[in-house]
This record gives structure tokens, C-alpha cells and sequence, in this order.
């Protein structure tokens, strides 16, 4: 499950990261998430909860940005959001250009899914 790895590798780095700093408590965690990842924020906040659990990261309140995308295409020339059909696979979308509907895309933007910033207390 593609969620699930993804929250849990925010969760250990976060958890890497506070034990660098010493950290007693983490009160607050920002993350970035491109659209295209398909990441809800109800499931994100679940998979958070359930995968710090036990950890110091049971009462951190997890802040979700969402990137919104930017593809290119390189046969029409389309710069711009992406167009994504999640009927085939809700895990897997299609992602096309809107303008040609050609399924070989440049990613842009939209894909990422990157720590912005951990609030700790020490
Ligand atoms: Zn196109």
C-alpha cells in the first residue's frame, strides 16, 4: 500500500530527527505533498496516528500541504495541471494531458511528498 510507506517514512524520519535534536516532544510536523501522490488528508492523519503510536509522535499534530501539479507534454506543448482519471486503479491514476490526452507526461510538480518543518520541545 502506497500510503502506507509514505507515512511511514515521515514518521521514521521525523522520529530520526528527533532524536538528533534531543527532542522530549513533537509537537507539530508540516509536510508537503504533491497532489498526484493521491494522499487524503483523512487517510494521511490514520496511517500518522496509527504508525507513531507508542513513539513520541503519538500527540503531534500533522500539517498537510497540498502541491498542486504541473505537467508538460511534450507532444502538444501543454504546460500546466494535469488531468487524472482514478477509475482504472485509485492507487495508480492515469495522468494525462488535458489538451491532447497523451499519457506520457512530464511531472512537473505534484509528486512530492517532503518534511517542511518539525516543531519540537526539548
Ligand atoms: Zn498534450
Amino acid at each position: 500500500m502506497h500510503e502506507y510507506s509514505l507515512i511511514k517514512e515521515i514518521v521514521d524520519t521525523v522520529l530520526e530527527k528527533a532524536k538528533e535534536y534531543n527532542a522530549k516532544n513533537v509537537i507539530k510536523v508540516e509536510i508537503d505533498v504533491g497532489e498526484l501522490k493521491f494522499l487524503t488528508d483523512e487517510q494521511a492523519q490514520y496511517l500518522f496516528r496509527e504508525l507513531s503510536k507508542g513513539t513520541i509522535l503519538e500527540n503531534t499534530k500533522l500539517e498537510i500541504n497540498y502541491v498542486s501539479s504541473e505537467i508538460y507534454c511534450r507532444k502538444c506543448g501543454y504546460k500546466g495541471k494535469a488531468e487524472h482519471l482514478e477509475e482504472v486503479d485509485p492507487h495508480f491514476p492515469i495522468i494525462k494531458c488535458p489538451k491532447c490526452g497523451n499519457e506520457f507526461v512530464e511531472i512537473i510538480r505534484g509528486n512530492e511528498c517532503i518534511i517542511k518543518s518539525i516543531q519540537v520541545e526539548k
